[in-house]
């Protein structure tokens, strides 16, 4: 007797109207609490209920262990726990009926070799297996800023949505910058978190009052154009100014990378690493989402270049490409002038495939790719930073291919200090302990730093400490210390006083 196959079918979300939308609170996740309170002021302009899913905690591997497949990779299973502990907590309070329509849920998605173009398959069997089928899920294209309205019209991805998330990016990348160059020294312990609390809920109110154009053009002008974000964060260094730092204290320099989501993250999802680095006596170079999204304006350039046959079509589309980029840069850098020009500079992408290329092909797509090697070699080679650390997450195929190439970059410069890290979530003493022998011999290095600019300023430590008394300027959060070709900020810092 012939059996009936039940044949498989792609999740489709149920229609979200625009009826619906005042009703309907949209959820996302994925970056740091800085970018999600100023991502929830974009959606609150354009009238959408938005807010955050809390906080990737352990709880949320539990959760996502089990309901996907085990092999995924450990980023997809605690954002997929994350939904799910959110929504088993909405059931239980709310009901099942009354969860399904209240929320939905918007992620980013693309197409490529990793698991990042399958979340939303991960999300669809952990719903299926709640019993939570019906809940609806969204995904924004990456690479698409204007894509047709989501079914049903409550959720319109657009321009208007599109360009205020970019640059809800943007400045959180900044003011992240800020708090860890800051944090480190500050002299009143907790007084860069206060300061960022007010500038990220100051900034969620600038994001929310945006002006709103109706010709997507003309929106995407003003967003290049407008002074508006920057006069904004003009407010937010005044707030800076207030904290006094102390850089004469010395520390080393460790520079995140990795995977895009565990190097973003701060939480239980990657162990808390960059606190826990910070408690180690160290200063962070925490990683801009920007860089991945001047990857992903820059990589369709070497794309059209290879083509065989470049004509007038093609050349037009690289200069508009081009063009593109110079305003994207622009605007970051415009962003950091607001700050003083404290925040790091955005690194170059086509020098970050120079360094990495003789490692790993920039066509070999997935994870972070080439701009692994490249960033790492990158801070080394520019000394800005002492030490890399670099989070991998558990079951990631592309971050394994990229992290293979290190050990060839290590053998070509056995002085990078290099710190790979696999995190899967539960194995924290392992993965902590692993990245402390590595900072061992970081901070030797600062030491080293220190006392040789030191003796090179040929001035005694009482006698920086005067100096720095004479310009109170120096001690100030927002004060710009030049690179004087040490990593660690202490070095730059006393060489920087002897020339003053
Ligand atoms: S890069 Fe690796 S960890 Fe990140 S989504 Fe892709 S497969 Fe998962």
């Amino acid at each position: 007797m012939a059996t009936a196959v039940t044949h498989y079918t792609s999740y489709k979300a149920r229609p979200f109207t625009r009826e619906q939308r005042e009703k309907t609170t949209i959820l996302f996740g994925g970056l740091t609490w800085k970018h999600e309170r100023l991502v929830q002021g974009v959606f609150n302009n354009l009238n959408y209920n938005a807010r955050p899913l809390p906080n990737i905690t352990r709880a949320d591997l539990d959760a996502g262990k089990e309901l996907i497949d085990t092999g995924a990779c450990c980023p997809t299973i605690f954002t997929t726990g994350s939904l799910v502990n959110f929504l088993k907590s909405e059931v239980a309070v709310n009901g099942k009926q009354k969860t399904l329509d209240d929320y939905v849920f918007l992620t980013a998605g693309a197409c490529g070799p990793c698991r990042f173009g399958q979340y939303h398959e991960s999300y669809e069997m952990a719903l299926d297996g709640m019993g939570l089928k019906d809940f609806r899920l969204f995904l924004l294209a990456q690479d698409q800023l204007d894509q047709a309205p989501e079914k049903g019209g409550g959720l319109e991805i657009n321009m208007p949505l599109s360009l205020g998330i970019v640059w809800a990016i943007l400045v959180g990348d900044i003011l992240t910058d800020m708090e860890y160059l800051t944090r480190p020294y500050e002299v009143t312990p907790g007084q860069t978190d206060q300061v960022m609390k007010e500038s990220a809920d100051y900034l969620f109110e600038v994001f929310q009052n945006r002006p709103v154009r109706s010709n997507k053009y003309g929106m995407l002008a003003w967003h290049f154009m407008s002074s508006y974000f920057a006069d904004a964060l003009r407010v937010v260094r005044k707030k800076f100014d207030a904290i006094e730092v102390d850089r004469l204290q010395v520390k080393p320099k460790v520079k995140i990378t990795g995977e895009f989501w565990l190097q973003t993250h701060e939480g239980d999802g990657n162990y808390n690493i960059k606190r826990w680095l910070e408690s180690e006596g160290s200063e962070v170079m925490p990683p801009p989402v920007a860089v991945w999204l001047g990857y992903l304006l820059h990589t369709p350039l070497w794309r059209l270049s290879a083509k065989p046959n470049i004509d007038r079509k093609i050349r037009m589309k690289m200069a508009m490409i081009r063009g593109l980029e110079k305003l994207y840069v622009g605007t970051y850098n415009r962003f950091r002038k607001a700050l003083g020009n404290v925040p790091h500079e955005l690194p170059d992408q086509e020098e970050l495939k120079e360094l990495a290329s003789p490692f790993f092909h920039h066509e070999l797509r997935g994870g972070e790719g080439h701009m692994l090697i490249g960033k790492a070699l990158h801070a080394h080679l520019h000394k800005h930073a002492n030490m890399t650390c670099e989070l991998s997450p558990y079951s990631c195929m592309p971050n394994t291919m990229s992290q293979g190439a290190m050990a060839n970059v290590l053998g070509r410069h056995p002085d990078l200090l290099y710190a790979p890290i696999e995190i899967k979530g539960d194995a924290e003493v392992h993965a902590l302990s692993r990245c402390q022998m590595i900072l061992t011999e970081a901070k030797k290095r600062s030491q080293a730093e220190f006392v040789e600019a030191m003796a090179k300023t040929g001035l005694t430590l009482e006698r920086i400490r005067q100096i720095e008394e004479k310009h109170p300027k120096v001690k100030k959060a927002t004060y710009r210390v030049p690179h004087h070709g040490y990593a660690s900020t202490a070095a730059n810092y006393a060489l920087h006083l002897a020339s003053l």
